[in-house]
């Protein structure tokens, strides 16, 4: 499904395991070229294919794939494309590159989260080429499909991560450090997995994201928003809420999985009460992620004897 965002951006719903409104890819069209800000999984590249047939672009027109971040639900199908996109190059944050031409870890470490699911969560993660990858740094202006996007190095959901944020119209494609939020609510939800979780750094990372001219954000889960600082207040203020209500439940010595539960009732409890359902946004981020992210966080800030930074703060 293709959708319009404004005279030159479209939002493709990538339609993840047959669900609408799980993962978006955005594609930029310019005269001669066109981009793609996240590409999704490799199980979603026929659809995707599919829709830049349906949007009149050619596989040798795309040339340029960014990503916000190299979680395989935003960048897993890059190794694919590589093969059907004869001129296409691929765009990451410094940190994520190595991964991109050897993707061993990537699996191996994702593979411990999703076991006998991810083929078909993921598809296959194939290599990129070394040659086919270029490394962007903070605050690089990258030109493509007439476009100028800003990178913007967002760590906290990940220290792999970039947003873009579109020059012209002011459209920040946020990947990740925004939060997952569905279409007609405003109820937005902390994406917290492991291993790269830092709260201090998300909250740097919006605190930037507070100062620039952004007037809409691209969620890749999911959609295009324009209350950018109701959005992000309501976001860190979520992040911090559940990094306090799982800090406690650590120091309690609480298992993993008590943990999920008690965080998914909580917000389930939440979404219930503003008549939010809540399992449309398990596919963004779902509480087992979220609560593992956290765990992870808490037992490594507790260890390193740094324990009640977040304690009176939400
Ligand atoms: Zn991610």
């Amino acid at each position: 499904m293709l959708e319009q965002i404004n005279e030159s951006i479209h939002l493709i719903d990538l339609n993840f395991l047959g669900h609408s409104q799980a993962i978006a890819a955005y594609l930029l069209r310019g005269e001669q070229e066109a981009a793609l800000v996240e590409v999704g999984p490799a199980s979603t590249v026929n659809t995707l294919l599919h829709a830049l047939e349906q949007a009149g672009v050619s596989p040798s027109q795309l040339r340029h794939l960014l990503v916000t971040h190299i979680h395989l639900d935003h960048a897993g199908a890059l190794g694919v494309l590589m093969q059907r996109l004869p001129e296409a190059v691929c765009y990451v944050h410094p940190i994520g590159a190595p991964h991109l031409a050897d993707p061993s870890r990537l699996i191996a470490s994702a593979s411990r989260l999703y076991g006998e699911l991810m083929d078909t969560l993921w598809g296959p993660v194939l290599p990129v080429p070394s040659e086919r990858i270029r490394v962007v740094r903070d605050g690089e202006r990258i030109e493509v499909a007439g476009r100028t996007l800003i990178a913007l190095d967002t760590p906290g959901h990940a220290r792999h991560h970039h947003a873009y944020l579109d020059e012209a119209s002011g459209l920040l494609f946020a990947g990740d450090i925004a939060g997952v939020r569905m279409p007609h609510t405003t109820y937005v939800r902390p994406p917290t997995p492991p291993p790269e979780l830092d709260l201090e750094a998300w909250q740097a990372s919006l605190a930037k994201l507070r100062a620039l001219p952004i007037r809409q954000l691209a969620l890749t889960h999911f959609g295009v928003f324009a209350d950018v600082t109701r959005h992000l207040d309501e976001l860190e203020h979520r992040l911090l809420a559940w990094g306090e209500f799982t800090r406690q439940l650590v120091e309690q010595g609480l298992s993993d999985e008590q943990i999920i539960t008690a965080l998914q009732e909580y917000g389930n409890a939440e979404m219930q009460a503003l008549g939010v359902e809540p399992t449309s946004y398990d596919l963004g981020a779902g509480y087992q992620l979220i609560a593992l992210g956290y765990a992870r966080y808490w037992r490594k800030v507790l260890i390193t004897d740094k324990p009640n930074r977040f304690g009176n703060g939400c």
